[in-house]
């Protein structure tokens, strides 16, 4: 119902932030002194409004323009003074209007207002408008739940559609000029069109607002879940009363690397880690690795290091004190030491390598020069190290990385200036993982290794302090760039007699403190260390002579715990402790050959190899492994056939073709040899040398395969006791070979009684032990035949033919 005729004069109250429709029922504020007087002419001219809405908010004074020109007719249905002079009012909205001119804008504002006719046009298009403003505004109520109950209800009961729009307009949070948008448009259509876009496009903002607050809600939610189970993991620490303030560990290391003098950009490094690492949750597995990452960079020695003993004296002494003999090895060794004493580490010399068969005494070696220097010591073993990662450690990224081996032994050295012995260095192959002699290289160089990176640590850490020692069993297998950087120093092997002294001196003390025996007498026979290097050993260095008398003193041990010497150990009245001292005053024990025997049980090593008998077609020849010389019996034998050479015991290609030299020197020479020309026509002839899974090579069995089918074919045996080594060309002349020392000292320990060896080799005699020289007679030969002149006196064999000599 009109409340108003439709071209009226009524007085104007400027709203501020808000819009009313007609049938809205709003109560407001009037503060401003021209509202509170236009409010008070409205009360007494039939309590009517006209309210429209300015255009700036927080205009305090407005004019004419400053307010929109459409606006509503109001009825007051309520109004309230308050005591600081404003007014509540409570008005319904009943008519748009549009203002038609100003009357008065001094005291207040008056307007002559026409009312917007509204068209009652309703038809199918107005109807499906309508029906579609529903559907989408219950969408739109659908997410925006502050939308009063008695709306919703109402809505599908309004008939007209401008009241639909008003309706709706008025109770949805839309911006002031949308509002005044909807309110002023005159045609239905375009009013319902544009409150359908409008809904649709609020309901997609609310769609997504709503996306955006799950979101973070979940996110929030999983934190706040986070906190909430440290706080309670904190709690749980607390009530077993292990209360950590520190849980990632940060703040102990922290106070452990400033303690330490780290090289300044290091510092920084680890100080960025360690802010990352306090950061972390202290059971996640990143913080584990960092904290391992950080453990390791303190734990590694930075600045620290031992101070040097720089007195070759007393380095001579302590080389004396741990080993006997090797003078030669002892004398190169001190002036390597002078050299870098002398030179202050300025001057980098080449690395030391210690060359020959296991226990000899390489690694104790090195422990010595370690303590003459009065450097700490560390060792690695570079046997079957195939990969670089092992040297130069995993990237951190990797599952369980650790630094390589070079930076965990630093760490165990706890100084950064130690001797590093690197064992076994011939013993390093390369596969597709990358290639440790090259990481070794960079090592090893002095001009790199003070930049010396690890993949783990990512950072540069010197090595240029440390001295290195390297160990090998041959010089063959070093790889070339390593074996140029390195000063070779060879150890070949003791004899019996330097055995038995290093026993004496070195071995039986060392092992009687090791099984705590001090406090006993034992006295070891010298026939009794014999037996046992002779009987239960058969190798180059001391290693197994050491482990054997280990084993004879702990059975020693043994007996004496059985006298009941252990009474000491529980003192229990003054008279038993008495009876323990006796005891222990009262043990003595004697090792003799035969007690050695029932320490050790059966003899492992009986001069089996050797046949009493002279047979022919057996030959000894001498060979150099690895491990040291060693007895290679050889054995011919000749069979019906056609004039084939059978090779049988993992011969390596140079033996071989060794053996068809030899074959086609026999056939050449069969004539002055006095054997019969083609005379393996119908004989193959077959060469063995046992031990057959042993695998063998190289040129040095000539002599001794030649000798041996010789022997077969004059079906004559050659001296009993005689060993030989040696190359043969296929003219018959002798050449020299290598590891003299080793095979002698092989031969002695066999109980050979003379060697056979080419002239050339005349001159390694001198570096042979006196007892081995003086108990075995050697032999030297320059051609083939004369060798065979001594291997076959005349007066057993059939006599060589007197050309013999000239032939050759
Ligand atoms: P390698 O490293 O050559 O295999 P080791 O250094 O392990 O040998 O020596 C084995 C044992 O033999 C060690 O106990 C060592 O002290 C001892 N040894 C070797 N040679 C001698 C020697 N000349 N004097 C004293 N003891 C020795």
């Amino acid at each position: 119902m009109k409340i108003f005729p439709s071209r009226t004069e009524l007085c104007l109250v400027p709203l501020r932030d808000m819009v009313i429709f007609p049938n809205m029922v709003v109560p407001f504020f009037v503060g401003r002194k021209k509202s509170i007087r236009a409010v008070q002419e409205a009360m007494g001219k039939g309590k009517v409004l006209f309210l429209a809405t300015q255009k700036q908010n927080k205009d305090e004074e407005p004019n004419q323009e400053d307010i929109y020109p459409t606006g509503t007719v109001a009825r007051i249905l309520q109004m309230l003074k308050l005591p600081d002079g404003t007014i509540r009012l409570l008005v319904e909205g009943n008519e748009r209007a549009n203002i038609v001119r100003y009357l008065e804008s001094q005291a207040y504002f008056k307007v002559q207002v026409r009312a917007i006719e509204e068209s009652p046009a309703l038809d199918a298009g107005v109807d499906a408008l309508m029906r579609t403003v529903i559907k989408e505004f219950n969408h739109y109520s659908a997410l925006y739940k502050k939308i009063p109950k008695e709306i919703l209800a109402g809505i599908d009961k309004v008939e007209t559609p401008h009241k639909l729009v008003n309706m709706i307009s008025s109770n949805i949070p839309i911006k002031v000029e949308k509002k005044i948008e909807l309110l002023s448009q005159v045609d239905i259509r375009q009013r319902l069109e544009n409150l359908v876009t409008t809904l649709i496009m609020e309901t997609q903002v609310l769609e997504i607002e709503q996306k955006i607050t799950s979101k973070v809600r979940k996110k929030l939610e999983k934190t706040q879940k986070e906190y909430f189970l440290q706080e309670q993991l904190k709690e749980i620490h607390k009530e077993l009363g292990s209360d950590n303030e520190d849980p990632t560990g940060a703040k102990e290391l922290e106070i452990k690397l400033k303690d330490k003098d780290l090289p300044e950009e290091i510092f920084q490094k680890c100080e960025k880690e360690l802010k990352r690492l306090a950061r972390m949750q202290p059971i996640s597995p990143e913080s584990a690795v960092l904290r391992t990452y950080l453990e390791w960079i303190v734990d590694l020695p930075w600045n620290e290091s031992t101070k040097e003993i720089r007195d070759i004296e007393y380095a001579r002494k302590i080389l004396d004190e741990d080993h006997y003999d090797l003078k030669k090895v002892k004398e190169r060794v001190l002036d390597f030491i002078a050299v870098r004493l002398l030179n202050r580490d300025r001057v980098k010399g080449p690395i030391l390598c210690f060359v020959g068969p296991p226990g000899t005494g390489k690694t104790s070696l090195g422990k010595s020069v370690a303590r003459a220097l009065g450097r700490n010591f560390v060792r690695i073993s570079l046997g079957g190290v195939k990969d670089e990662a092992e040297i130069r450690g995993h990237r951190k990224t990797y599952v369980g990385a650790l630094p390589g081996k070079i930076l965990q032994s630093m760490r165990k050295a706890g100084s950064r200036n130690p001797v590093f012995l690197l064992d076994e260095v011939d013993k390093m192959s390369s596969d597709f993982r990358g290639d440790p002699a090259s990481g070794l290289l960079e090592v090893l160089d002095p001009e790199q290794n003070s930049t010396f990176m690890d993949h783990y640590l990512e950072v540069q850490y010197d090595l240029s302090h440390v001295m290195f020692i390297t160990t090998a069993n041959s010089v063959h297998n070093i790889p070339y760039p390593l074996q140029d950087r390195m000063e070779i120093i060879r150890i070949p092997g003791y004899s019996e007699f330097e055995k038995l002294k290093i026993a004496q001196a070195f071995l039986i003390p060392k092992q009687i403190k090791q099984n705590g025996l001090e406090w006993a007498k034992i006295n070891f026979r010298e026939p009794a260390i014999l037996k046992i290097i002779r009987s239960y050993t058969m190798e180059s260095g001391v290693r197994s002579l050491e482990r054997q008398i280990a084993t004879i003193l702990r059975k020693i041990a043994r007996k004496a715990v059985k006298k009941g010497v252990l009474l000491e150990e529980e003192p229990g009245e003054g008279s038993q402790e008495g009876d323990s001292q006796r005891a222990k005053n009262s043990f003595s024990t004697t090792v003799t050959p035969k007690r050695v025997v029932g320490y050790l049980g059966n003899e492992s090593y009986q001069e089996k190899i050797l046949d009493p008998k002279e047979k022919p077609g057996l030959v000894y020849g001498l060979a150099w492994t690895e491990l040291g010389g060693r007895l290679l019996p050889v054995e011919v034998a000749l069979l019906e056939g056609k004039g084939e050479l059978i090779l049988t015991g993992s011969l390596g290609e140079v033996m071989k073709e060794s053996a068809q030299t030899s074959l086609s020197f026999l056939r050449a020479n069969a004539d002055i040899l006095g054997i019969k020309p083609g005379f393996n026509k119908n004989r193959d002839i077959h060469v063995h040398v046992p031990e057959g899974s042993i695998p063998k090579d190289g040129p040095s069995a000539g002599i001794t395969i030649t000798t041996a089918m010789l022997s077969v074919l004059r079906e004559t045996a050659v001296q009993k006791g005689f060993a030989m080594t040696g190359e043969i060309t296929l003219t018959g002349r002798l050449l020299p070979i290598g590891g003299i020392k080793e095979k002698v000292l092989a031969a002695h320990r066999n109980r050979m009684t003379d060697v056979l060896m080419p002239e050339m080799n005349r001159k390694d005699m001198e570096d042979l032990p006196r007892e081995v020289r003086s108990s075995i007679k050697f032999h030297f030969a320059e051609t083939i035949l004369d060798a065979l002149l001594i291997l076959f006196p005349e007066r057993k064999s059939k006599p060589f033919k007197s050309s013999a000599r000239a032939a050759s």
